[in-house]
């Protein structure tokens, strides 16, 4: 890869290496339509001689992404060489815009919504809080990747207000009341977004990863831990996590993570033949950061999750359920071994029992209105450069 024509900032994660795609519009109310981040500018790429352009007009990604992987790869060469080639690059120059004024919205129509459980970390804290009488996995969770279906309809772009849902919660020695949540909670997620659907029927293999699944993007999949515990058993996770699922507005192309892929960590036992890793598997080296108002407070790395974004697809069609474009699943909330990696505040306030204590002298257990959450990941790219996935944020607001 070579260098930028353009002055990026030195640190950027949005550099010529990654291109990630957006959904972008310029005044209120006004068109939108794709465009690529560029250091601190988008390209509006439905003004550029490139391939698939008339899917670059559209209000969402859907359209390109339905394409598929030949047209992707033929659109990112074309980009890669609009930003490095000298002799072509002034044409570019003409459609940057500064990120600072424009307006970001959702990047994808969402179809459906999958929400796995894939942390081992993660699974045996919520375990030990939980369970404590139990093995702190259940006998399933190292033969399939645990997950739900979750609500398409309230993924939202980052930025959303996150409203504290109301919600039934049972108190200790005491019948249900009803009322806003007490113990709202973050979780630090990475999603896959697909581009290319399946047919019902067909299983989707390991191997076939790359053919479906577009991108990535980060997740905060919001929860009311004390409406989830009162309401999971025994259907799983219902009104705690349905109010809002919030997604960076950058989805960052497979293709840009080449040099982030890595071997998974050993799987003991041995999954079942169909989820069983082929040559290249996906393991991906992502450090996540996780801010409260600013202070940094985990750095969750994505390389220790137990199971694959491949293997979590195989799963997800093994009965024959069909994909659409537009489909999102994320990975669970990513908790590595140490109490400074762990994803949710749960896990980092270990149940409410172990307050978190802030810069400013306040403390946490749950999110307290008011309070803003940022996740933000980076990625290793080629020649020791960072492969950056934006932000996604949130501010709390009391329940009406
Ligand atoms: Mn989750």
């Amino acid at each position: 890869m070579s260098a930028s024509c353009f002055d990026l900032p030195p640190d950027t994660g949005f550099g010529p290496e990654n291109l990630p795609y957006g959904v972008f519009s310029t005044e209120p109310g006004g068109r939108r339509r794709v465009g690529v981040a560029l250091g601190d500018w988008v390209i509006d790429l439905s003004r550029l001689d490139v391939p698939a352009v008339d899917a670059l007009a559209a209000p969402s990604l859907n359209p390109l992404m339905a394409r598929g992987p030949r047209t992707w790869a033929a659109l990112r060469a074309r980009l890669e060489r609009l930003v490095c080639d000298p002799e072509i690059c002034d044409a570019v120059g003409a459609h940057l815009i500064p990120l600072d004024r424009v307006t970001l919205h959702l990047p994808f129509e969402v179809a459906d919504y999958v929400d796995f459980y894939s942390s081992q970390h993660h699974a045996e804290n919520l375990g030990r809080m939980f369970r404590p009488d139990s093995a702190a996995l259940t006998p399933n969770w190292k033969h399939l990747p645990i997950g739900y279906h979750g609500r398409a309809g309230t993924v939202a772009v980052s930025g959303t207000p996150v409203i504290r849902p109301s919600g039934q919660r049972q108190p200790a020695g005491g019948g249900p009341v009803f009322g806003p949540s007490q113990r709202l909670d973050l979780e630090a997620e990475v999603g896959f977004v697909v581009g290319v659907g399946s047919q019902q029927g067909t299983p989707v293999r390991v191997g076939d990863f790359a053919a479906h699944v577009f991108g990535v993007c980060l997740v905060n999949d919001w929860s009311a831990r004390d409406l989830q515990s009162w309401e999971y058993v025994p259907l799983g996770p219902f009104l705690g996590k349905s109010f809002l699922t919030s997604v960076s507005p950058w989805v960052v192309p497979l293709d840009a993570l080449g040099s982030a892929r890595l071997t998974p960590p050993a799987r003991d036992p041995q999954p079942l033949p169909y989820l069983r890793d082929d040559a290249e598997p996906w393991g991906l080296d992502l450090t996540l950061e996780v801010r409260l108002n600013g202070e940094l407070l985990s750095c969750p790395p994505f390389r220790e999750m137990y199971w694959t974004p491949a293997q979590q697809l195989a799963h997800l069609t093994v009965n024959g359920a069909s994909l659409r474009t537009g489909d999102l699943f994320a990975s669970g909330t990513v908790s590595g071994a140490r109490r400074d990696q762990r994803g949710s505040l749960i896990e980092l306030s270990w149940g409410g029992t172990e307050p978190i204590r802030l810069a400013d002298g306040t403390t946490r257990t749950f999110l307290e209105d008011g309070d803003v959450v940022t996740l933000t990941a980076s990625a290793p790219g080629p020649d020791g450069t960072r492969i950056g996935f934006g932000e996604v944020t949130g501010a709390v607001r009391s329940a009406p």
